[in-house]
């Protein structure tokens, strides 16, 4: 929707795709972009000018429908994180029901590349049941914060958890909780697995540059990897990069204007 040339934008954000596009909707003429945050990130990044922030759930499918109706909104990009379980689905529901065009951004996960050794698991409780079962000694989780608490059952392993705020109190006790913030070099990655003495590394199969580091690091000294792969797609049209979207965008908006 249109509105005296104007149309409002829903970015539902967490990602580097929407930190990265935050900036680039705001600068094209006839664009109002609202950046919507999760909330869970006690100090997130100032969002730049001419971007409008909300943060904290919409309230489930209906709230954002509601949301949607009451602000106009003309279109919504979804570039939450490849991993984001529920806001996808929101998404796609809410924006049928009100007839919102919704794009989804999602960057291509990464590939086995000759020399690495991932082990593949459904889903994080997945990756805690084949640490649980193997005979790892020292295993350095990069799953984030939220989603820990199934390796409390790793009892036999030095768990070691990296993540930019602290996981909630009391989820893993026995491990050892390592604060950093990302991007990390190669050589950092080299540096910290090796003074560690890491055996295995659990991710999540997030694609993209930011975080391969790791990756590359343990490809390099033949470490294996439990990788987690991603949540169902859900059918929602999408692409994998912010110029894609901004052409989608630019192509909706002259439509609406002829
Ligand atoms: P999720 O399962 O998709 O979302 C859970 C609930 O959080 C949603 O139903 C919604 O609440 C709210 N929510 C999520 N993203 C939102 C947004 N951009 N704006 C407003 N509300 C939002 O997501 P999650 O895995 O809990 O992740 C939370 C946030 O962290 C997401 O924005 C995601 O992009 C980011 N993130 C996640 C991961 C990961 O590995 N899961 C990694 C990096 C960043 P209501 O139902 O009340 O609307």
């Amino acid at each position: 929707m249109t509105i005296n040339g104007t149309t409002c934008v829903l970015l539902l954000a967490g990602s580097t795709e929407a930190t990265s596009l935050a900036p680039r909707l705001a600068s094209i003429p006839g664009i109002e972009p609202t950046m919507s945050l999760a909330g869970r990130t006690a100090a997130p990044a100032m969002p730049p000018a001419g971007v409008a922030v909300r943060r904290g759930g919409f309230g489930g499918i209906q709230g954002l429908q509601d949301l949607l109706a009451r602000d106009r909104v003309g279109a919504v990009i979804d570039a939450t994180h490849p991993f984001a379980k529920q806001m996808p689905h929101h998404a796609l529901a809410a924006c049928e029901t009100v007839g919102v065009p919704l794009l989804r951004v999602e960057r291509p996960p990464w590939t086995q590349q000759p020399g690495d050794h991932w082990i593949d698991a459904a889903d994080v409780p997945d990756a805690a049941a084949i640490v649980q079962r193997s005979t790892f000694r020292r295993v350095l989780l990069t799953i984030g914060r939220q989603e820990v608490a199934p390796f409390t059952a790793c009892i036999d392993q030095h768990l070691f958890v990296r993540s930019i705020e602290p996981p909630v109190a009391g989820a893993l006790g026995h491990a050892t909780l390592l604060l950093a913030r990302g991007p990390f070099t190669v050589a950092d990655e080299l540096a910290l697995l090796r003074e560690l003495d890491i055996d295995a590394i659990v991710s999540k199969n997030s694609g993209g540059d930011a975080t391969n580091a790791k990756v590359t690091a343990a490809r390099s000294l033949g470490l294996p990897i439990v990788m987690v792969s991603r949540p169902a797609a859900t059918g929602a049209t999408t692409v994998q990069t912010p110029d894609e979207a901004i052409s989608w965008l630019l192509a909706l908006t002259s439509r609406s204007r002829t």
